[in-house]
């Protein structure tokens, strides 16, 4: 059964379609990166996947459930797009954070664990770079131990360095706890080294494979343009 599946989704906004006819399933385990163009529907998709927007034609499913019945949000932790960027402006630690979201004492303790945060709990979140807080917030997601988490564009704003270990950290939650990870970005060189799945948005479902198909094939070109040289590291 897959986790979520998509049947024939469109989606305007005034009239304007933002997401036309995605069918798409995605399976447990899976590590996905959503690419595409900004202004390409990414972040309406994940929307819709997750109830807040309703199509106006297609079906969407939650673990086997149409989503108007879905009710294990639990299951589900999202870190919107901009999440680490917002100002918090009011003195809370990381800690408190996080427990406000766990299940109890001890999930909220692995959440920050997982993120390698333990030693700020006590910290204020306005303390924290913009780098440190987006973890902070994938924390709290974390601290409800979903089934699936869904990232959109976390490494915005994040340095290189922190960004090479946060796909570390987003590897290692893929394989020792078996979480299903949606991971939105515009950045395909980075995404299509760190995931097992890669589906390509352009309003339509432009392509959905593994990177090294995606890559070989004219896929980017389609989705991005010809002007797009695409350099494939070895890293
Ligand atoms: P992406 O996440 O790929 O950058 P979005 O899903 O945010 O793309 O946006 C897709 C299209 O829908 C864009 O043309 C955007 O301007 C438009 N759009 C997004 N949100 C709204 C909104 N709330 N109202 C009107 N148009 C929107
Ligand atoms: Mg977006």
């Amino acid at each position: 059964m897959p986790i979520v599946q998509l049947e024939d989704i469109t989606y305007s906004y005034n009239h304007e379609p933002a997401v036309e006819g995605v069918t798409l399933s995605i399976d447990q385990g899976d590590f996905v990166g959503f690419i595409g163009p900004n202004g390409s529907g990414k972040s309406t998709l994940i929307k819709i996947i997750l109830g807040l927007l309703k199509p106006d034609k297609g079906k969407v499913y939650l673990f086997g459930t149409k989503v108007e019945k879905f009710s294990d949000w639990e299951k589900i932790g999202y870190v919107p797009q901009k999440a680490g960027l917002m100002p918090v402006k009011f003195p809370i630690t990381v800690g408190e954070i996080v427990a406000l979201s766990a299940k109890n004492k001890s999930a909220a303790n692995s959440a920050l664990e997982a993120i390698d945060m333990r030693k700020h709990k006590n910290s204020l979140i306005t303390e924290l770079s913009g780098g440190q807080q987006q973890r902070v917030f994938i924390a709290r997601a974390l601290a409800t131990q979903p089934q699936l988490l869904i990232l959109d564009e976390p490494t915005v704003g994040v340095d290189a360095e922190a960004q090479s270990g946060f796909y570390d950290l987003l590897k290692h939650l893929n394989e020792t706890k078996k979480l299903t990870l949606i991971l939105v970005s515009h950045d395909v060189d980075v995404v299509a080294h760190e995931v097992k799945t890669i589906v390509c948005i352009n309003k339509n479902l432009v392509c959905h494979g593994p990177p090294k198909d995606i890559i070989s094939g004219d896929f980017i070109n389609q989705l991005y343009g010809k002007h797009l040289k695409f350099v494939v590291h070895g890293h």
